[in-house]
């Protein structure tokens, strides 16, 4: 493999706290290597439409603090076809960059497997989700955040629900997986956690309301991802209303807030840990691999298995969270 001389760096799909600490470390590792870093605007859509610059040292400064990406995110229809990411190709071989670091969730990872398939050039990719929903990785960068940011809120909504007496539903993000509910839901001490890994009938639902909230608690606080199998917040929160009439019930959807904000210390360190890493590999001529921390070690996953296998949900933890609600 010809020696690796200039890197492009973007981020894609979902935007996570922690992205811009990624940003900087691949380039100021990339830098330190005597590699030239360029970087990619707007994911996809720049790289097709040739949105790119050279990144120096300086214009990572002062960002590991801040949420969002300095290098903007978007989603890209045109990549998904073979033409889009030709024209990609072309864009990167016009600016001489040859290797690739891919910021963003499994979307952007498979279209990086894709692309890397189809073209000469090797590419490493860095779980940037704040699902954290991705097989081979402990942590993606933005989950601890996320996480943080909803117990937060969450502390806040308890002091009015034990004022009033009232049962909260909180919907926090989460289409396809529970991580964020189940985590932030056991660091809350939720009433229930309802995840879209398992189905929760009503009537189980309502039990577990009656012995618990109804009988001996002040409050209540049930965590509901937004792809729960029983319709939402909303929906569930009018059935509960329908069966406990004594009780307020009321719902609050977190929705973006949970995507913003400053990168908690965990997350700089992960995506810094991980940047670092993701430039070593490329010069290590890896190629179509996933940086992912295990144990806090890092590790290297093909695509085809962080893409295709599924991560579960910690069993254990959703049984704790349980017991620990009686
Ligand atoms: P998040 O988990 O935060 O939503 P993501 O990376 O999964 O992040 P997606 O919108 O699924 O977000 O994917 C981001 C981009 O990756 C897409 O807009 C598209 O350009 C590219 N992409 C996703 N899936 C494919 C695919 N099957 N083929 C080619 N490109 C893809």
């Amino acid at each position: 493999m010809a020696k690796i001389k200039r890197i492009g760096v973007l981020t894609s799909g979902g935007d996570a706290p922690g992205m811009n600490a990624a940003i900087r470390a691949v380039t100021r590792m990339a830098i330190y290597h005597g590699l030239e870093v360029y970087g990619i605007r707007s994911g996809y859509h720049g790289m097709i439409n040739d949105q790119i610059k050279k990144l120096e040292s300086s214009h990572v400064s002062n960002i590991i603090q801040r949420g969002g990406t300095i290098l903007k995110t978007a989603r890209s229809a045109e990549f998904r076809t073979v033409e889009g990411r030709s024209q990609a190709f072309v864009n990167l071989q016009k600016h001489k960059i040859d290797a690739l670091v891919i910021i963003g969730g499994d979307g952007s990872l498979t279209g990086a497997r894709l692309f890397s398939d189809e073209h000469d050039i090797p590419c490493v990719g860095i779980p940037g989700t704040i699902d954290n929903d991705l097989f081979g990785t402990d942590y993606t960068i933005g989950y601890d955040t996320a996480i943080n940011t909803v117990v937060e809120a969450v502390d806040k909504i308890r002091d009015t629900a034990s004022a009033h007496n009232r049962l909260f539903f909180v919907e926090v993000m989460g289409r396809d997986a529970g991580f964020i509910a189940l985590r932030s839901g056991i660091a809350c001490g939720a009433e229930a956690i309802l995840v879209p890994e398992r189905d929760t009938p009503y009537p189980k639902l309502k039990k577990y309301l009656e012995t618990g909230f109804v009988n001996k608690k002040t409050s209540g606080i049930v965590i509901v991802a937004e792809g729960e199998h029983q319709g939402g917040a909303y929906e569930i929160a009018n059935k509960v209303q329908e069966d406990f009439s004594q009780y307020d019930v009321k719902v609050t959807v977190l929705g973006h807030i949970q995507r913003g904000g400053s990168p908690s210390a965990y997350d700089r360190v992960t995506a810094s840990h991980m940047g670092a890493a993701a430039v070593d590999a490329l010069l290590d001529d890896q190629k179509s691999v996933m940086i992912g921390i295990v144990n806090n070690k890092i590790v290297h996953v093909p695509f085809n298995k962080t893409i295709k296998a599924h991560k579960g949900l910690n069993e254990e933890l959703l049984k704790i969270s349980e017991i620990l609600s009686i």
